[in-house]
């Protein structure tokens, strides 16, 4: 039924039912400002990794139901409702109130991140500082974009606007769930532009909670829609719908590349944030008690569910051997479990599919002649039984074989000697990807040369993997097209256009 009802744990009360997991509960999907099932009445599950047990009942949106909401979106940008019609200041402030809602609900929120989709609640209560932060930095942005007076003589004006691209479609992944999807909500409504969003079928909770903070925090109905359900039936319509401007996407390069391909029929405006196999070079001289545990973490943080992991380790032939130990300790000090435990450092992958893939890519290793360096124990806790662990693993290898080749996206490090500069650099350079890279060395000089002969989007200097929202983020190569974050991501929602004036 397409009820356009409003459910009690639609804002307050909703956060409750959810908060506690008596989650037989049928969660629905907001469109056009109201809270709906599928038309189709089609449900899906969406369970606890750490677990295997469902969390809720999740609304499965086909083309009707993307319709709809496009439909709402397209309304309330064409009409003015969130864009031409709102001044700045105004749409800053519902951005604000956003960011205060979010920062209010943090350990709620958190939660819930943790329950759909694994990760450690240390890490998730990191995402969602940055997920209020991302609302705030945006809010800021929305009154300060502006374009441009370039000189053309003395007898005519030329204006450089900046306007909203439209009617958004944002596709998101399961790792980092309302991270992902306020990195690109937040710069999209500042622009002023609308949007459906549409989480990953693993998690999509929070992005449902998004939907009840937008509502609470005064976003307009229709301005701001959440389609849940499977990419291929929730997701690929907002792609040849021709109500829709622009898509947005971040996953698997596979689905960018159709997402590419589909969009270029209606030359439809695309971001794509795709995968890596980002290196991490430790030099001679680095300073090891730092890049060892940055090192472990650039791979293991976050369960190696993470685009710009550090997965291929070049490690300096004199230090090969103490880095290599040192990985090790850090990986067998990590504790499994489920990541509501404070204790935990490493939680389930996100999905049974997620594990098995994971473990196919270990498997392989030995055949294609990497040696198994480290494995780790998944948990013995009985009531984990259930759930998606698949512990730290490290080979030594070679940058030929598949592990170092293929994005795993998971925690299992290839570990691979180097001897010079160019041997490190010519290596890191050998891959489809270019999203990141990680620098260990006290020599100003040799990192600054490295960062510059590395074909990435994002290189890091002592350190692995932050993402502070005032920055930039994307990559080279097929890793993906344009840019989010800081000012870039605002790029990606707006159009250019010059309004030319005969002063005669
Ligand atoms: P992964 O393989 O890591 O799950 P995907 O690239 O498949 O990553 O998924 C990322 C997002 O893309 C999810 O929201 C998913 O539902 C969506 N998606 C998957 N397939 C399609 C498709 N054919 N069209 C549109 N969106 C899709």
């Amino acid at each position: 039924m397409h009820a356009r009802r409003r459910p009690a744990f639609a804002t307050g009360p909703w956060a409750a039912v959810v908060y506690r997991f008596g989650m037989a509960d049928q969660l629905q999907m907001y469109i056009d400002g109201a809270w709906v099932d599928a038309r189709s009445g089609d449900r899906f599950d969406t369970t606890d990794p750490a677990t295997g047990a469902v969390l809720a009942s999740i609304p499965r949106a086909g083309s009707d139901d993307v319709e709809l909401a496009v439909a709402a979106a397209r309304r309330t940008f064409d009409d003015g409702t969130w864009g031409s019609a709102v001044a700045e200041r105004d749409r800053a402030a519902i951005l604000f109130r956003m960011a205060e809602l979010v920062r209010a609900q943090q350990r709620e929120l958190a939660e819930l991140e943790v329950r759909d989709c694994g990760k450690p609640i240390g890490d998730a209560m990191g995402d969602i500082a940055e997920v209020a932060f991302m609302f705030e930095y945006y809010a800021g942005w929305a009154t300060k974009i502006s374009g441009d007076i370039p000189p053309v003589g003395p007898d005519a004006m030329s204006l450089i606007v900046k306007e909203p691209v439209g009617v958004c479609g944002l596709i998101v992944p399961w790792n980092y769930p309302m991270l992902m999807a306020a990195q690109k909500v937040a710069p999209a409504l500042a622009t002023g532009c609308t949007v459906v969003l549409k989480p990953a079928e693993q998690t999509p909770l929070t992005a449902l909670r998004m939907a009840a903070i937008a509502e609470q925090a005064g976003i307009p109905a229709g301005v701001f829609n959440v389609v849940t359900g499977i990419g291929a039936e929730a997701g690929a319509p907002l792609l040849t719908h021709p109500g829709v401007d622009k898509i947005s996407f971040t996953g698997s390069k596979a689905v960018g590349q159709m997402i590419q391909r589909t969009c270029a029929d209606q030359l439809k405006r695309v971001t794509l944030e795709l995968g890596g196999k980002s290196p991490n070079i430790v030099f001679a001289d680095a300073a090891l008690d730092r890049a060892i545990p940055g090192t472990s973490l650039g791979i293991f943080g976050n369960q190696g569910e993470v685009c710009s992991a550090g997965s291929r380790v070049f490690v300096h032939r004199s230090v090969y051997d103490d880095v290599l130990q040192g990985m090790t300790d850090f990986a067998a000090g990590m504790k499994l479990g489920s990541g509501l435990d404070p204790e935990t450092t490493m939680g389930p992958l996100v999905s049974a599919q997620q594990r098995d893939r994971v473990q196919a890519y270990i498997d392989s290793g030995p055949a294609d002649g990497a040696t198994l360096a480290y494995a780790g124990q998944r948990p013995d806790d009985p009531a984990l039984a259930g759930g998606y662990f698949v512990p730290p693993t490290i080979f030594e290898a070679t940058n030929g074989v598949r592990i170092a080749r293929e994005e795993i996206f998971g925690p299992v490090a290839a570990v691979i000697p180097f001897s010079d500069l160019d041997e490190v650099v010519t290596m890191s350079n050998d891959t489809e990807y270019g999203l990141a890279a990680a620098i260990w060395t006290r020599d100003i000089g040799l990192a600054l040369r490295t960062a510059r002969a590395v074909r990435a989007g994002v290189v890091w200097i002592n350190d692995s993997q932050p993402a502070p929202s005032e920055t930039m983020w994307g990559g080279y190569k097929q890793s993906g097209i344009g840019r989010e974050l800081g000012p870039y991501a605002l790029d990606a929602y707006l159009e250019t256009k010059q309004i030319y004036i005969n002063l005669g």
